[in-house]
Formats: C-alpha cells, sequence, structure tokens
C-alpha cells in the first residue's frame, strides 16, 4: 500500500516470525529446557500445594515409539500441565514395563533358537535386561522431543531390585488373604511359546477349522428306547477333533427336549429342534422319530437324560465310557444340541464337568503333542503326534470305523497367542491362579470401581463387565524373564513350599539383591530357618521356575512407585490409557490393589481410543500408512503432532493420515499468525500494566468482545477439566477464525490509524492484549513450544514474569460470569448483523451498487428484533465500526436485516475510510492523528 501518511501510522512490527521452522528450532528450545530445568521449576512453583498425580502406565520397552504412543503421553502432558497452570504440584514418574515375553522373544531372534536354549536363565535374563535398558533410551528421546515434561532422569524401571521385592510383597499379602492357589485347570496354552497365557494376551482372529459331526455308540438305554438296544447312538459335533482322545462326557440343554432318529436301523439321539435341519445335512432321506409303545414320538428331556453312557470315542473298546451331563450354556443353533466334552480342554467343559465330578484328563504335552501311549490319557492311535497334525488323522480314523456322520470347514473367530500369532489350545497344566471369589476379590473390586470416575463415563461398563465375567487369574508362566513365583519344591516328598517365613526371606533376597538371585542362590543360603517343607520336615528345598504374569508386574506400579516415591500419592489420581488396558494394566492394577489393599488404586481413568489411519484401519507397515511421531517431528515439529492429538475425539479410535495432518498444519499457522498479528502491536508497543485502559472504560465494542473471550475461556477450562482435548482444540480454533474475520479486522483502523495515545487506540490495543495472553495461556498445555516462543515478545506483565510458558498460571479473566454474561446477548445481537449486513453487502457489490468493492464505502440501514436492538443500544455501541462500514442507522423489525447503499463523502487518503473530509484532505480522526504525531516528531 503507497500510503504517504504511512510513516504517521502505528504499523504493525514484531520480532515473531510468521514462519515457524518448528523442526529446527523445537530441539533448541528443548535444549533450553533441559538447561533451564523446567520440569524442576514447574513442581518448586507448585511446591507445598495440593498434588495431583497421573501415574503413567508402563510402555513396554520394546522398538521405537508409534503414534499411538505419541497420543498417549502428549495427551497426558497436557493434562499435566493445565493442573500445574491450575496451581497444583504435578510429579509425572515415566515407567516403563520391561520383563514379559517381547524381550526375552526378541533376544532368541538374535541368538537364534538352539543357543538360547542352551544358556543358563541368568546369561538369558542378563541379555534381556541390556536389550531392556537400550529399549527404554530410545523410547526416551521420542517421548522427550514430543516436549512432555517429566521425571525423565529417574524413570520407574519394573526390573529394578525394589520393583522385584514389591512384586513378591503384594504376592504375600494377597496370599495371606487365601485368594492365591496352585491348581490345574485349563488355560490358553502356546505351544509354540511353551507358556500359558492370560486373556489379555489373547488375540481373536479368524481360523479355518475341520467341523465334524460324529456318532458315540451308547452303551445304556433310555427308557423307551429297548427295541434299539446295541445300536443306539448319540450324535456330537466338534471343531477341534484332536480333543476326542480326552473326550469323557457330552453335555445336554437341562430343558430342551431331544428325540432319536431312526434311520438304516441306527437311533441317534439328538435335539429335537435340530432334527430337520441336521438330517438335511447329514443327508438322511428318509428318516423317522423313534416313538414309544403308544406311539407317540419318544423324546426326553437333557435332565431326564443324564447319566446315560455311551462308549468314549478313541477308546471305547478299552471298556471307557463317557457320560452324559447338562448345562445352560448349551444353544440349539448349531451342531445336535449335544455337546462333546473334554475338561481338560476347555473352561465351559471344565466348569460343566466339575460339577458331576468328571475327571480332567490331558493327553497333550508342553509341545502340543500327545503323550504316547495305548490307554485314557494318552494320544492313542496318535501318540507323539502334534494335535494340529492329528487332526485330519483323527478323522480318517474316524470314517474308517463308520462313526464319522460329517466333516466340513468353517471358518470362525479363534484366540492367538499375542506374540507369535499362532493359533493357541486350551490345556490343563497346573498353575498359579488369584482365586476371584473365594475371598470375594470380584465383588470387593466391583464395589471399588463404583467410587473411580470414569472419562468418557461409559468406559466404567468396559470394565466392569469384564471384572463381572472375569474368570480366575492364572498367573504364572513358563519363561526366564520376569519375576519368580516365590514357591519351592521338597525334594523329598514332591509338596509345594511357601509361607510367610519363606516369602519374607524372598522380598529380603530381591530387595537386596534382585530377582536374579532366584536363579543363582542356593535356597538354603537365604532361607535359612525357613528352609524347611513342613510336610515332611526335610531342608532339601528347590526353587521352582515358573514366573508372575507380566501384568502382575506392571500391576504393581501403585505400590513400587506410588507408595515408594513419597512425593507422589497412593491411590492415584489418575490413570490414562487405551481402552485395551481394561483387561491389561487397568484391571491388573486393580486386582493387585484391591486384594492387597481392599482399595482401587485410582480415583479416576482416561479411556482412549487406538489411532487409525484417515481410512479407519490399522496402521501396518505392509499398508504403508504408518504415521511415525519420531519423523512427524522432524518435518512438521512436535506442536503439530500435538495440535493434533487435541483435535481428535480421543474418547474413540482417532483417525491420522498425511492429509490429516496438512489440515491440522493449516490450523497450526492460523493460530500462529494470530499470535503474530496481535503482537504486532503489543511487543514493544504496549504494555497493559501501564498503558492499559480499564475495563469499565472500554469502547462497547471492545467490552463486548471481551465478554465473549470470557465465555470462551471458560469453556476452554471446562473441556480440559473434562479431558475433551478435541471441545478445547475446536472452541479455540472457532474462535480465532471468528477474531480474524470480525473483532481483530475490524479494530485495526482503530489501533493502525488512530493516535498513538488516544483512548480508543489504548481500548482496542488493551483488548487485544486481553485476546493474546488468554490465547496462550489456553493453547499452553496442547502448544508447549509455540507458547513458549511468543514469551519473550511479550511485556513482562502478561507473562507473570516468568520466562517460560509452562511456568504461567491458568489465566484470570478480566470479567466474572456475573459481569460477562449480560453482555452475551448483545455479542449474539452483533454476530447476527453482520451476517444480515454481509449478505446485503455482497448483494450490493454484485449489483454495482459499491463499484469500489470494499464495505467501507458501504453505508447500511439496519433492522433488527427490539429486544436485540435494546441490548446493543444499551452497550452504546458504535455498528459502523464492526461492520467495517461509512455509517449505520438502526429500525427495530421482525428480524435481522439490511439495506446496503453508498456511502456518503470521500474516501479519507490516510485511512481509506469514507468521511467527510476536511480542509487538509483527512478526515476528522486521521487529522488529529496526524497533527498529534507531527507534534510529539
Ligand atoms: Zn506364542
Ligand atoms: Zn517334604
Ligand atoms: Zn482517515
Amino acid at each position: 500500500m503507497a500510503n504517504e501518511y504511512k510513516k504517521t501510522m502505528n504499523l504493525p512490527k514484531t520480532g515473531f516470525p510468521m514462519r515457524a521452522s518448528l523442526a529446527q528450532n523445537e530441539p533448541k528450545r528443548l535444549a533450553q529446557w533441559n538447561e533451564d530445568k523446567l520440569y524442576e521449576q514447574l513442581l518448586k512453583k507448585n511446591e507445598g500445594h495440593e498434588k495431583f498425580v497421573l501415574h503413567d502406565g508402563p510402555p513396554y520397552a520394546n522398538g521405537p515409539i508409534h503414534l499411538g504412543h505419541a497420543q498417549n503421553k502428549i495427551s497426558k502432558d497436557i493434562i499435566n500441565r493445565y493442573w500445574a497452570m491450575r496451581g497444583y504440584q504435578t510429579p509425572y514418574v515415566p515407567g516403563w514395563d520391561c520383563h514379559g515375553q517381547p524381550i526375552e522373544h526378541k533376544v532368541e531372534e538374535t541368538l537364534g533358537t538352539e543357543k538360547f536354549n542352551q544358556l543358563p536363565t541368568v546369561k538369558i535374563r542378563e541379555l534381556c535386561r541390556k536389550m531392556a535398558v537400550e529399549q527404554v533410551d530410545t523410547q526416551r528421546q521420542g517421548f522427550k522431543r514430543l516436549g512432555v515434561l517429566a521425571e525423565w532422569d529417574n524413570p520407574y524401571l519394573t526390573y529394578v531390585h525394589d520393583y522385584d521385592a514389591t512384586d513378591v510383597e503384594i504376592f504375600k499379602a494377597i496370599f495371606d488373604k487365601g485368594a492365591i492357589y496352585r491348581g490345574r485347570k485349563p488355560v490358553h496354552w502356546c505351544t509354540h511359546c511353551h507358556t500359558a497365557l492370560a486373556e489379555a494376551e489373547i488375540e481373536y482372529g479368524d481360523e479355518v477349522s475341520p467341523a465334524i459331526f460324529v456318532r458315540f455308540e451308547m452303551t445304556t438305554v433310555p427308557a423307551g428306547l429297548e427295541t434299539y438296544e446295541g445300536n443306539l447312538w448319540v450324535d456330537i459335533w466338534t471343531t477341534t477333533p484332536w480333543t476326542l482322545p480326552a473326550d469323557d462326557a457330552v453335555i445336554l440343554h437341562p430343558e430342551a427336549d431331544y428325540v432319536a432318529v431312526v434311520v438304516d436301523g441306527r437311533a441317534e439321539l439328538m435335539a429335537e429342534a435340530l432334527v430337520e435341519k441336521d438330517c438335511a445335512k447329514f443327508g438322511y432321506e428318509s428318516y423317522e422319530l423313534a416313538r414309544r409303545e403308544n406311539g407317540e414320538v419318544w423324546r426326553m428331556t437333557g435332565e431326564e437324560l443324564c447319566h446315560n453312557k455311551y462308549k468314549q470315542p478313541i477308546f471305547g473298546d478299552q471298556g471307557v465310557e463317557g457320560e452324559f451331563i447338562y448345562a445352560d450354556y448349551v444353544t440349539l443353533e448349531d451342531g445336535t444340541g449335544i455337546v462333546h466334552t473334554a475338561p481338560g480342554h476347555g473352561v465351559d467343559d471344565y466348569n460343566a464337568g466339575m460339577r458331576f465330578g468328571i475327571p480332567v484328563v490331558m493327553p497333550v504335552d508342553d509341545d502340543g503333542n500327545f503323550y504316547k501311549g495305548d490307554g485314557m490319557g494318552t494320544g492313542g492311535p496318535w501318540s507323539g503326534m502334534n494335535v494340529n497334525d492329528a487332526n485330519p488323522k483323527i478323522i480318517e480314523w474316524l470314517e474308517e470305523r463308520g462313526t464319522l456322520i460329517l466333516h466340513e470347514d468353517i471358518t470362525h473367530s479363534y484366540p492367538h497367542c499375542w506374540r507369535c500369532k499362532q493359533p493357541v489350545i486350551f490345556r490343563a497344566t497346573s498353575q498359579w491362579f488369584v482365586s476371584m471369589d473365594k475371598t470375594g476379590l470380584r465383588k470387593d473390586a466391583l464395589r471399588e470401581l463404583e467410587k473411580v470416575k470414569f472419562y468418557p463415563a461409559h468406559s466404567r461398563n468396559r470394565i466392569t463387565s469384564m471384572v463381572e465375567g472375569r474368570p480366575d487369574w492364572c498367573i504364572s508362566r513358563q519363561r526366564n524373564w520376569g519375576v519368580p513365583i516365590p514357591a519351592y519344591t521338597c525334594q523329598d516328598c514332591g509338596e509345594t513350599v511357601m509361607n510367610d517365613a519363606t516369602l519374607d526371606k524372598v522380598i529380603e533376597l530381591f530387595r537386596e539383591k534382585g530377582s536374579d538371585a532366584w536363579f543363582t542362590e542356593d535356597p538354603a543360603s537365604y532361607l535359612g530357618d525357613a528352609c524347611v517343607c513342613p510336610k515332611c520336615g526335610s531342608h532339601n528345598l528347590k526353587a521352582n521356575t515358573d514366573i508372575l504374569d507380566v501384568w502382575w508386574d506392571s500391576g504393581v506400579s501403585h505400590t513400587a512407585v506410588c507408595k515408594h516415591r513419597g512425593y507422589l500419592k497412593f491411590p492415584a489420581d489418575m490413570y490414562l490409557e487405551g481402552s485395551d488396558q481394561h483387561r491389561g494394566w487397568f484391571m491388573s492394577s486393580l486386582m493387585t490393589s484391591v486384594g492387597a489393599y481392599d482399595v482401587a488404586p485410582y480415583k479416576s481413568i482416561v479411556s482412549q481410543g487406538f489411532t487409525l489411519d484417515g481410512q479407519g484401519r490399522k496402521m501396518s507397515k505392509s499398508l504403508g500408512n504408518v504415521i511415525d511421531p519420531n519423523k512427524e517431528c522432524d518435518t512438521r515439529g512436535a506442536d503439530v503432532l500435538r495440535l493434533w492429538v487435541a483435535s481428535v475425539d480421543t474418547s474413540t479410535d482417532v483417525p491420522c493420515d498425511d492429509t490429516i495432518l496438512d489440515h491440522v498444519g493449516d490450523a497450526y499457522r492460523k493460530i500462529r499468525n494470530t499470535f503474530r498479528f496481535l503482537l504486532g502491536e503489543i511487543e514493544d508497543q504496549f504494555d497493559p500494566a501501564t498503558q492499559g485502559v480499564p475495563v469499565s472504560e472500554l469502547t462497547a465494542y471492545d467490552r463486548i468482545t471481551l465478554a465473549h473471550m470470557c465465555e470462551v475461556h471458560d469453556t476452554v477450562a471446562r473441556a480440559y477439566e473434562g479431558y475433551r482435548f478435541n471441545v478445547v482444540f475446536r472452541t479455540l480454533y472457532d474462535y480465532v477464525t471468528e477474531l480474524s474475520n470480525g473483532y481483530l479486522n475490524a479494530t485495526k483502523d482503530r489501533v493502525y490509524c488512530g493516535a498513538t495515545n488516544s483512548p480508543e487506540r489504548r481500548s482496542a490495543q488493551t483488548t487485544w492484549a486481553y485476546i493474546l495472553s488468554m490465547l496462550i495461556h489456553d493453547f499452553q498445555p496442547i502448544l508447549v513450544y509455540t507458547t513458549d516462543e511468543v514469551m519473550p515478545h511479550l511485556p513482562a506483565s502478561m507473562r507473570d514474569n516468568q520466562e517460560h510458558a509452562a511456568l504461567l498460571d491458568w489465566y484470570q479473566a478480566p470479567m466474572t460470569t456475573v459481569e460477562y454474561e449480560p453482555l452475551l446477548k448483545a455479542h449474539k445481537a452483533l454476530a447476527e448483523t453482520r451476517s444480515a449486513f454481509t449478505k446485503a453487502y455482497e448483494e450490493a457489490t454484485s449489483e454495482g451498487v459499491i463499484p469500489e468493492k470494499t464495505s467501507q464505502a458501504a453505508r447500511a440501514a439496519l433492522t433488527m428484533p427490539a429486544e436485540a436492538l435494546e441490548e446493543l443500544e444499551a452497550t452504546g455501541i458504535d455498528l459502523a465500526e464492526p461492520l467495517v462500514c461509512s455509517a449505520v442507522t438502526v429500525a427495530a423489525g421482525d428480524e435481522f436485516s439490511a439495506a446496503v447503499s453508498h456511502a456518503e463523502g470521500e474516501r479519507c487518503p490516510r485511512c481509506w475510510n469514507w468521511r467527510k473530509l476536511g480542509e487538509d484532505g483527512l478526515c476528522c480522526r486521521c487529522h488529529d492523528a496526524v497533527e498529534g504525531a507531527s507534534e510529539q516528531g
């Protein structure tokens, strides 16, 4: 703009650059934070205040950080920074889950399985620890780069001695209550990883399995079917033929009716409801139903048929029999309404079998191979064979014997090992369990959950229903890299030895030497007097080798971290993790805490969704849709990634891809430009402490705008407190957009062209300073680098005399709710007026009424409802300024409307407003401004 009056104007100037160059500048700022010990300063600032403890859920120390990690840590940082601004002291100790299978697996891969298996446990554990340390370092660098403030130099790691000891301490507390027991029970078993798996380590995926219908020959005759003696069968259906060697019962529904289908001289029992469907399927073309002597169809309920017997399908020729029992879970949707049962291979089977005293037969070893032998409890004809290989052989064998009715393949959801992705089997093994009901753990946990606050509220149902339906927790694993289950076996009588005396010695040992000592020290050397078998008196005890479920490790962090670090607190104020942790860390923390102390370890839970790509797919290397947070930091910058986290609704699954990040980048630039625009008239030009105008003396337009700003600020605070970052983002982003189109665009004339010290200009600058200050504070928890970058450009009075944005206190709005609320109606009326004017102005322009095509050359006759008119007039506002036009008239009418005509007067060459010009050719205001400037100069 060539304007000879330019030097008489207050044009914007600021050292805050338009281009962010975040990728280059953020690392420098981060280094400065480290040097200034910003995290420590933050704790110091709020020392002696109430604490807010967000207890970090430990990510698994494995591989570089991914977007889900970034979302998690950024969310936590936003929350901590917000509460720190509110005056809470926010000690935040990051942690890592260091034990467990993924690391052990990696070590095994690096060494090769053969070499791995030859190494002593202690050596394997040493390699695992080394790997964990490296992984922790890699991830720590990634997390710090995101701008997350934490006690990075002293994180918690689950392999340190005190942590090992804590694992056993909690174990002892729960053991003493009587909730820990050793039992033989079917558990998910990975034959590939040779270990029992917890429900949390299971992933469900589709699998093709052989589904077979088989007939078992009955050895008893239900009353009324005597005619068919010797040719009476019961039809079953199974998708795991390999479990037939362990079959010892069939389960019927207690109330369902069963009939006998007569075909080819045989009578076969099945549920009446399924006869038609199954016979069609089996190709039983001409069948009839067995009848009683009186001609009625023979039927009996499952309960009535209970305790009948049949020849075991594999070992029946040796005289082994199975028994009819019943259970409610049998459905009449598929199969025959009669379920083959092997209590050693299924939880439902096991539970149903227990009620009828059916023995648990388990013919399969750790590798998934049948035990060798001829009789029940071995693989019989398939001795030594892997169960998967045996499947087709068993089907063949049944077919040869004429007992196979039908074989088809079905695709169904089947449990897989989370680590090796192989299908798992159910297998009864000796394991350690935490009972959910023996000591009332389930009941107590449910009671404690009721006291916990959940964000979002509905996520409460998820963990609650999991606690309700949860089977006993199998806590033993057959691996190397973990904390041992502190049990011994008497070498003389085989008794399992564990008691308070031995547990206390183990706690002492671990605290002093770590859990490695379990594998190196002779129990007699540290157990002392406790080294005795209570059953036979022998002193010859051997340490067992099972280790604790890794979820136990992370689960006891409430004690190892929150209790043992005196500056934290128990229960913690908050746990925040992805929704998968309802069955993972939220659960194991709850179980160990309620088990040991009878209270939940957390007062509130924030549950977040997963990161997906823009089309809602999982991110994977093969799809090429992975967004790598490290890479994004090196290109777009951490603040853009943080703004993305704030922009999405983390209470559900969140999308991310390059297009989405591009949009977030646009939003970022808009926010940054608003900071810069405001700084342009404040940096070195205005200090609200000395030049500010009291709120009561602001112009009407400024006061109305300020009232709305206070409302926005309150909305933002409420959104932060409900952990709805997307509402924070949306509210602030919309506000910034509204400002740049409306208020800032309208008042820049007053600020640029008004006399430097005129009350009107100072009034606008005061308002701009309030807005800038509010935006810096409200964005601080999210845009940590950018708000920090603004700080040196602000007068000290606008930054609480702090150098770093993280140290700001929460923004104190210039008006209370009582003060600002009455002005909101005027603000609303103003917005409606503006949109009516804009519409009329655009029409007038297109009709050629305003050839200059600038609203400054227009005047408006406004109409609005009487109530709105009253609200606006009460403030004394001149509507020409917000509408950026030359003059307005206002009248009451039915609705908001405007008639636009050309301005009167001429264009002032200095400010381009249309006014009546004076002798010097300037408008009155510009005349004064120029005079004032030349007087000063
Ligand atoms: Zn596995
Ligand atoms: Zn003994
Ligand atoms: Zn002018």
